[in-house]
C-alpha cells in the first residue's frame, strides 16, 4: 500500500477539474483595511481585499480590539477548558446574553464557530425529536448538511425557496409527525433571500419546528443588526436562529438562541458543544463589544447597504454580468472554473486585488463566480478601480460583455473606465 500516492492522485484530481484551491497569504493591517499586505515567499506587497466577509470591518474597530486585548492583559489568553470541566468564563456568559436579548430569546448557547454550531444543533435536535423529519433548503451550508447527515434522520430536500414544494412536503408527512424546517435567510453566493414569514406561516399550519441559519444577516440588517428576521419582524415566529460571530461582528465563533427548554437540551447532548474548548474571555468580550457597538450604530449598517448598491452599479454599467442579489453580495458569473481561477490570478498579479475564485462544490458547476463583497471601507474611488481592473481582466480573457441600457451618467462612468482599461 503505497498511502502517498493516493493521496496525490486525490489532489491531482482536483488539480485536473482546475479546482483545486490556493491561498493567498495575507497581513491584515488594523485601521487600513479593505488593504492587506499579500506575502509570496520572501516577497511582500500591498493589494486590495475584495472578498472579506468581515462585511463592516468590525475586526479593526478600536472598541472592539480594545476589548479583546484588554480583557486578556486581565484574565490571560485561553479559557482554561471544556465548559463541562472548567472552561465557563464571565464574559463568555455575558456574550450569551447579549446575544439573547439581541434576538429576543430566552437564551443562548455559544460554540466554536458557526459551523461547529449548525452541526452540533441540527443533529442534535433531530435526533432528540421521535421519528424526526428533516426538511431542507436545496442550498443550505455545507455545515447545515454535515448536522442533518450526522443526526441519521430521514430527510427530504425542498427546492430553494420554493413554497409551494416545501407545502407539498409537509402536507405528506402529515402534521402529527415531528419536522423540522432547516434554512437560512440570506444564501451566500447567491445573495438572495428566505421567505421567512411564509415559511414560518406553513410550520404553523403544519405544525413543525423552525431553524434558521442568519449567519449573513447578524450585524447588517434590522434596526439593531439581528439579522433579516428582525428587519421582517419574525424573530418570534422562529424557534431557533442561528449566527456567527465571524463575519457582520468581525471576530470567531457561533451561536444559537433560543427558547431555554431547546438550548438547555442542546448545552446538555450536544457532543460538538460538549467536548471541546470553551471561547477565550478576550475573544468573548470582543463579540460582546462588536455586537453592543452594532445594537446601537446604524451608520455601518448604511454604508455598508451604500458601497454594496454602488458597486452593483457600477460594475453593471461597466457592462460585467452581475448576478441579481438582493442584498451586499455582489456575485459577478464566469462560468468556468478554469477562467474564474485566471481571472483572480490577473486581479492579483496585475492589479493588485484580491477576490478568491468561488468554484464547485461551493457553487453549480457552470455557475464558477467572483463572489465581491464591498464593505463601508470599499469608497467609490476603490469601486471605480475594480470596475477598470475587471474590465481589463475580461478583455484579456474574452469573457463576454453585457450590454446594459444606460441613463447619461451611467454612460459617461461606462466610458471612463472603458477608457482607463485601455479597451
Ligand atoms: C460561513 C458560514 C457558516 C459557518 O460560520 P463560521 O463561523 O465561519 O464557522 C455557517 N453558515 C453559513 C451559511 C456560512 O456561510
Amino acid at each position: 500500500m503505497n498511502y502517498d500516492a493516493f493521496f496525490e492522485s486525490a489532489v491531482q484530481a482536483l488539480q485536473d477539474e482546475k479546482r483545486y484551491r490556493v491561498f493567498a497569504e495575507l497581513e491584515r493591517m488594523a485601521g487600513r483595511f479593505p488593504t492587506a499586505l499579500w506575502h509570496r515567499g520572501s516577497d511582500s506587497r500591498e493589494i486590495t481585499v475584495w472578498c472579506s466577509n468581515d462585511y463592516l470591518g468590525m475586526g479593526q474597530h478600536p472598541k472592539v480590539i480594545d476589548a479583546m486585548a484588554s480583557t486578556a492583559q486581565r484574565m490571560g489568553a485561553g479559557a482554561g477548558g471544556t465548559r463541562n470541566i472548567s472552561g465557563t468564563n464571565h464574559p463568555l456568559v455575558q456574550l450569551e446574553n447579549e446575544l439573547a436579548d439581541l434576538h429576543g430569546k430566552e437564551a443562548a448557547l455559544i460554540f466554536t464557530s458557526g459551523y461547529v454550531s449548525n452541526e452540533a444543533a441540527i443533529s442534535t435536535i433531530a435526533k432528540l425529536l421521535p421519528n424526526c423529519l428533516i426538511l431542507s433548503d436545496a442550498l443550505n451550508h455545507a455545515s447545515m448538511i454535515h448536522g442533518i447527515r450526522s443526526s441519521g434522520v430521514s430527510k427530504q430536500v425542498w427546492r430553494h425557496n420554493d413554497l409551494a414544494h416545501l407545502e407539498e412536503l409537509l402536507k405528506a408527512a402529515g402534521r402529527e409527525r415531528a419536522k423540522l424546517i432547516v434554512f437560512e435567510s440570506v444564501y451566500s453566493m447567491d445573495g438572495d433571500i428566505a421567505p421567512i414569514e411564509k415559511i414560518a406561516d406553513l410550520a404553523d399550519k403544519y405544525n413543525a419546528f423552525t431553524y434558521i441559519d442568519e449567519v449573513h444577516a447578524v450585524g447588517m440588517y434590522g434596526p439593531r443588526g439581528a439579522g433579516i428576521c428582525e428587519r421582517d419582524g419574525v424573530m418570534d415566529r422562529i424557534d431557533v436562529i442561528e449566527g456567527t460571530l465571524a463575519k457582520g461582528f468581525g471576530v470567531m465563533g457561533g451561536y444559537i438562541t433560543g427558547k431555554k427548554s431547546l438550548v438547555d437540551a442542546v448545552r446538555s447532548y450536544a457532543p460538538g458543544f460538549i467536548f471541546t474548548t470553551a471561547l477565550p474571555p478576550g475573544l468573548c468580550a470582543a463579540a460582546t463589544a462588536s455586537i453592543r457597538h452594532l445594537k446601537e450604530s446604524q451608520v455601518e449598517r448604511d454604508a455598508h447597504q451604500r458601497q454594496a448598491a454602488r458597486t452593483k452599479a457600477v460594475l453593471t454599467a461597466a457592462g460585467l454580468p452581475v448576478m441579481p442579489s438582493e442584498t451586499h453580495i455582489v456575485p459577478v458569473l464566469v462560468g468556468n472554473p478554469d477562467l474564474c481561477k485566471k481571472a483572480t490570478d490577473i486581479l492579483l498579479e496585475k492589479h493588485n486585488i484580491y477576490i478568491q475564485p468561488i468554484n464547485y462544490p461551493t457553487v453549480p458547476r457552470g455557475t464558477e463566480r467572483l463572489r465581491i463583497t464591498p464593505t463601508p471601507f470599499h469608497n467609490d474611488e476603490l469601486i471605480v478601480q475594480l470596475a477598470t481592473a475587471l474590465v481589463d481582466v475580461w478583455q484579456t480573457l474574452g469573457l463576454t460583455f453585457e450590454t446594459p441600457t444606460l441613463m447619461d451618467d451611467d454612460m459617461v462612468l461606462r466610458q471612463q473606465i472603458f477608457r482607463a482599461a485601455g479597451g
